[in-house]
């Protein structure tokens, strides 16, 4: 059996209880070397084979699979954040399908997740948005046409860039001709949730710089939108006058 693993976004006790047990009893663990915590494999057990799979290709990866897999032997592919994300999960449990071989998924806190916690923000705020977009900055992987930063604009809810630190001149030229104001705030979280965490906040107009000026080049996530900033409505939920199945609203008058 192969699990796929969310590892977190960083903080070695931000990985689910399941995927500690799963690393804890793994014979073999496959691990993302360029993100994920190199801390975590200190859960395996003396005797588990550990690999790094940011030094393989994918037919590499699988070939430890197939091989650990005829051993008999429980294997971890551990992915950063959660696997669902910009994991390259989808190729692997193909390929394991055509050879035969189960798998299971673990989710992991996504980094995205983690970046909200260190800003203490909420990404859904009422009578400002209700929807947030991740995406990404077209790099040197293809981003269809209709999801170019310029056409998800138009919405101006909340933004998540991932992989995008090294194109911000790019991300602000797009985001301007949609929604977004130069004055629009915006926040860089460099490594959320490891030691090395560091929050960056600005606006729209000075996003290259703010990267620049702090040495953000990778391991970052860009928070774009007015949930940064002052202004939202209170919840109907808690609203005092707001019945529901849980609570009876009470008259206002
Ligand atoms: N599956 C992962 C994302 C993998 S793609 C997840 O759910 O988080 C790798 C990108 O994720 C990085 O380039 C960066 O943009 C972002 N990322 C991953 N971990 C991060 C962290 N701790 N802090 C900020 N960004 C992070």
């Amino acid at each position: 059996m192969i699990w796929f693993v969310g590892a977190g976004p960083g903080a070695v006790d931000l990985i689910t209880v399941r995927g500690q047990e799963l690393l804890q009893r793994a014979d073999m663990i496959i691990y993302a070397g360029s993100l994920v915590n190199p801390a975590l494999l200190q859960l395996a057990g003396e005797s588990c084979e550990i690999y790094n799979s940011a030094e393989m290709t994918l037919d590499e990866v699988l070939e430890r699979m197939r091989d650990g897999n005829a051993r008999g032997l429980e294997i971890v592919r551990l992915h950063t954040g959660d696997p669902s994300l910009y994991g390259a999960m989808r190729e692997q449990i193909d390929k394991l399908e055509e050879l035969g071989i189960p798998c299971q998924i673990c989710p992991g806190v996504s980094s995205f997740c983690g970046a909200a916690a260190a800003l203490q923000a909420e990404y859904t705020l009422p009578g400002l948005t209700q929807s947030v977009i991740i995406t990404r900055a077209e790099g040197r992987t293809k981003v269809p046409e209709r999801e170019h930063l310029g056409h998800l604009a138009v919405h101006g809810c909340t933004m998540v860039l991932f992989l995008s630190t090294g194109l911000l001149s790019h991300v602000k030229r797009e985001l301007l001709t949609g929604a977004y104001r130069e004055d629009t705030p915006c926040a860089i979280v460099y490594k959320a949730t490891w030691e090395e965490e560091k929050i960056v906040r600005g606006t729209l107009g000075r996003l290259p710089e703010m990267a620049a000026e702090n040495d953000i080049t990778k391991t970052a996530l860009v928070l774009v939108g007015d949930f940064l900033g002052d202004d939202y409505e209170l919840s109907r939920l808690y609203a005092p006058d707001f019945s529901t199945e849980y609570r009876k609203g009470k008259d206002q008058n």
